[in-house]
């Protein structure tokens, strides 16, 4: 479930709301302490970076012999691969092997394919109902929600609101808002939902083309119950996660749990390869996601979005982020990787907005794990969206002209002083005229921000009339 607003239009309603600025404010920071920490224990960071960078390259160069590998191996261990082109099929082939078992519940390990792919709106419309049973995803699900944030998908919530929530919904009434009682409501809640043991949808955080081991990282153990208990497991991956060898995922989950949660070690990963008789899933499917991605792919500066391992460390790190909130991006990934991947999967014409819901500060490609440098492939987006919209009869003319007239105003010192001396007039008049006229000068700009007041002399200005008084007194 998507919202196709621009960002600016989102965002100014998220920018009202003070409490949910707040608590990401309060979330990001403590987050950010962590991440730092841990970081900062690992002697060589920078070649982890590069390392964990390579690994994600070389697959991205080599990604149809990759998945073929991964498809063979998958299916001499037992398992069974399905191409999904996009959302629609995926969908498709997913409610047709869960009617295939007759199950009407199906439990979900977090993950965000299935969120982008909208699965579990595609299930409800099959008549399935769709559990998930990490405890943030819940509370999203409970609140008729949308996710947020890629690790913490409700952090825009706090313990109170979550209390309030679980009281209404899945209870005890009289609880209260210790994260210890909330969490065993929750366990309470899904625990003989896991034993069950139907059908469990998950994603994948990586996939060996080697072996077919398919790798799943998650905090809570919800994940490991759902995958081991279940007795047909169906795994949605976007074909990007996959990588040559098992040994390839040394670098990525040392790196990945720092920089996402500040742990030193994903509390569960789980790896799995095909079937098992009397161990584990007797069916096992993957579904192998493009939806886009080989579109981002055949863009040789936009591929490195795809890189991404979906830490969210350029979330935590983001000002835009943590003022503005995910749900302002109205997409699955929001935050940076968003603004970088989405209007390449999905579409400029309808994620145009995201590239320039960035300061540019460049803290998002400082965190990267994978060394992602995310400003430029921003400003590569950028100027996409400019060009896309350079045939269009009004969109975008006021901004090539203002461009156009400063790029005539640089062009000389001469030019450069003149466009000086008009501006300082300018706003001189703005400030006698008042607000209404600087408003209608300046836009949406002043809105949120005062217009700095242009100084009476310029710095050269001030320099010659220096260097006057200096000479009169040298005479
Ligand atoms: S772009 Fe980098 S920092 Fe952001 S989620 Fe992906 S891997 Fe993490």
């Amino acid at each position: 479930m998507t919202d196709a607003r621009p960002f600016p239009a989102a965002a100014r309603e998220s920018l009202a709301d003070s409490q949910l600025r707040h608590n990401l404010a309060v979330a990001t920071t403590t987050i950010r302490a962590r991440r730092a920490a841990v970081v900062g224990e690992v002697a060589d960071w920078e070649g982890l970076r590069r390392r964990g960078a390579a690994v994600k390259a070389y697959s991205l160069e080599h990604l149809d012999e990759l998945l073929e590998q991964l498809e063979a191996s998958v299916t001499a261990t037992g398992g069974v691969v399905h191409w999904a082109a996009d959302a629609a099929a995926a969908r498709r082939i997913v409610t047709g092997l869960v009617a295939a078992t007759g199950a009407e519940e199906v439990l979900k390990v977090k993950s965000l394919t299935t969120d982008e792919i909208d699965l579990n709106a595609g299930l409800a419309a099959a008549g399935v109902a769709a559990l998930e049973t990490d405890l943030a995803e819940l509370v999203v699900q409970l609140a008729g929600d949308r996710p947020s944030h890629i690790v913490v998908p409700a952090i825009h919530k706090n313990r109170a609101e979550i209390r309030d929530l679980f009281a209404r919904t899945i209870g005890p009434a009289d609880l209260t808002d210790s994260p210890a009682e909330l969490a065993a409501a929750a366990r309470a809640f899904l625990r003989r939902r896991f034993l069950a043991g139907g059908v469990t949808i998950s994603g994948a955080n990586f996939a060996a083309a080697e072996s077919g081991a398919i790798c799943v990282v998650e905090s809570e153990g919800n994940g490991r119950m759902c995958l081991t208990l279940a007795s047909t497991l169906i795994t949605v991956m976007g074909i990007e996660k996959v990588v040559p060898r098992l040994t390839d995922l040394a670098a990525l989950l040392a790196l990945l749990p720092r920089s996402a949660t500040g742990e030193r070690l994903n509390p569960y990963t789980s790896l799995w390869t095909g079937v098992h008789p009397g161990d584990g899933p007797q069916s096992f499917h993957l579904v192998l996601l493009d939806n886009g991605r080989s579109r981002v792919l055949a863009d040789r500066v936009g591929r490195d979005a795809l890189r991404c391992i979906r830490c969210a460390a350029c979330l935590n790190v983001c000002p835009v982020y943590e003022r503005a909130g995910g749900g302002a991006y109205g997409t699955t990934y929001p935050g940076p990787i968003g603004a970088i991947l989405e209007p390449q999967r999905d579409s400029l014409e309808r994620r145009g907005s995201l590239p320039f819901a960035s300061s540019l500060c460049g803290a998002c490609a400082e965190v990267c794990p994978v060394g992602i440098d995310i400003p430029r492939l921003l400003v590569h987006l950028r100027g996409a969206e400019v060009d896309r919209k350079r045939g269009r009869p009004l969109e975008g003319r006021t901004e090539r002209t203002a461009m156009a007239i400063l790029a005539r105003a640089f062009s000389g010192r001469r030019r450069y002083e003149a466009a000086q001396r008009l501006g300082r007039g300018g706003d001189r008049l703005a400030r006698a005229r008042g607000a209404a006229l600087r408003d209608a000068l300046m836009g949406p700009w002043t809105r949120s921000r005062e217009l700095p007041v242009a100084p009476d002399q310029t710095f050269r200005e001030w320099w010659r009339e220096r260097a006057g008084e200096d000479d009169r007194g040298r005479s």
